[in-house]
């Protein structure tokens, strides 16, 4: 494939020089340190925190290339996806002459994140049942357009794209990158597509810890990429923009692989279930199929059935104002004991 990132980036960001830390000018670990105007007695809390932390998490990325089968190279890590979506969309996108695509329904950020840097959006929606108008995509693509964003499995709508219409984009859209969104991915039966970033250059892949990981408080966010595209994105960020705690924190437990594994085995578990109590109801109309930690469900009246459930302090997400999505609720997969409280609440609204 013929990828030119000094083409796809900003003129600017690719003859930019990054600010360059005290620790990126000395990465010895050992030594009297008087480089950084830190406070050489400790800190205010227990624990001292008085040293900046790594500012490429090197002992992270080795852990985590091992359990992601990738070389540590081709990860970044940021402040939840929410960095690395904006940081792509800085690097590529002039404001007001470059645009970007997306695919609705799907995940606010990008838009959010492509409005705040005041770069057009176009918007080629779905299939009716929920996969990618590969054609439209396409023809939807102009000279100005850097960046495709693709959710896979999909928010709101919980199913998988075919990989067959994701490999067509990037076959075929090699003048800019290809976001691919897998931060529902561990909860899934289809491999990620980490194993094909060797094979295209134009492919960025996020993941999370905020989901089967269970640290959304933390903030973390992963992704994937060739050296080439990594390589920017650190030279952007901010200099240390995963903190020391959120590191240390990681690094003791990334092991604990053990409780992603059985959370997703419970929560998929408990999903099915949850699927089966909802399909017995009468004012459902439709419970679609997912490969996430939560279903898109359309009721007769969804206004009703929400405004009922946050009156019992039950709280799903309304996304019957997004495009294909009328009268449906996103609802995420509780523990079993929530999902029966939920359960039996629905039973008595009529
Ligand atoms: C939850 C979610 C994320 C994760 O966001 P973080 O900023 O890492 O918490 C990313 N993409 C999609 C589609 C999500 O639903």
């Amino acid at each position: 494939m013929s990828f030119n990132l000094d083409k796809v980036l900003r003129p600017h960001i690719a003859g930019l020089a990054p600010y360059s830390s005290a620790r990126d000018e000395y990465t010895g670990k050992e030594g009297i340190f008087l480089d950084a105007n830190e406070n050489p007695l400790g800190s205010a809390t227990p624990e001292n925190w008085n040293r900046y932390p790594d500012p490429y998490q090197t002992d992270i990325k080795v852990k985590l290339a091992a359990i992601k089968g990738c070389r540590p190279s081709q990860i970044f890590l940021g402040n939840g996806s929410d960095e690395p979506i904006d940081l792509i969309i800085r690097a590529t996108c002039t404001p007001k002459e470059d645009n970007i695509i997306i695919l609705p329904p799907t995940y606010g950020m990008y838009e959010v994140s492509a409005s705040i840097n005041d770069v057009e959006i176009k918007k080629v929606p779905l299939t009716t049942d929920y996969q990618l108008d590969v054609d439209n995509i396409l023809k939807a693509v102009t000279p100005y357009t850097k960046l495709i964003f693709i959710c896979s499995p999909n928010n709101p709508t919980g199913n998988l794209i075919e990989k067959k219409s994701i490999l067509r984009i990037l076959e075929s859209f090699s003048q800019g990158i290809v976001i691919l969104d897998e931060a529902y991915n561990d909860f899934a039966e289809e491999p990620s597509f980490i194993a094909e970033l060797d094979q295209y250059p134009n492919l960025l892949i996020l993941q999370t810890f905020s989901k089967a990981w269970g640290l959304a408080a933390l903030r973390l966010g992963m992704a994937f990429a060739g050296e080439e595209i990594v390589k920017i994105l650190n030279k952007i960020k901010p200099p240390y923009n995963i903190n020391g705690l959120t590191q240390k924190l990681l690094i003791e437990n990334i092991d604990n692989l053990n409780f992603v594994k059985e959370s997703v085995t419970i929560l998929n578990d408990n999903r099915l279930k949850l699927v089966e109590a909802l399909e017995k109801l009468p004012f459902v109309l439709k419970v679609y199929p997912s490969d996430a930690n939560f279903i898109l469900v359309k009721f007769t009246d969804s206004k009703a059935v929400f405004e009922y459930l946050i009156a019992h302090k039950t709280i799903v997400r309304d996304r019957s104002k997004v495009v294909l999505c009328d009268s449906s609720l996103r609802i995420s997969v509780g523990t079993q004991e929530e999902n029966k409280t939920l359960i039996s609440l629905l039973e008595q609204f009529s």
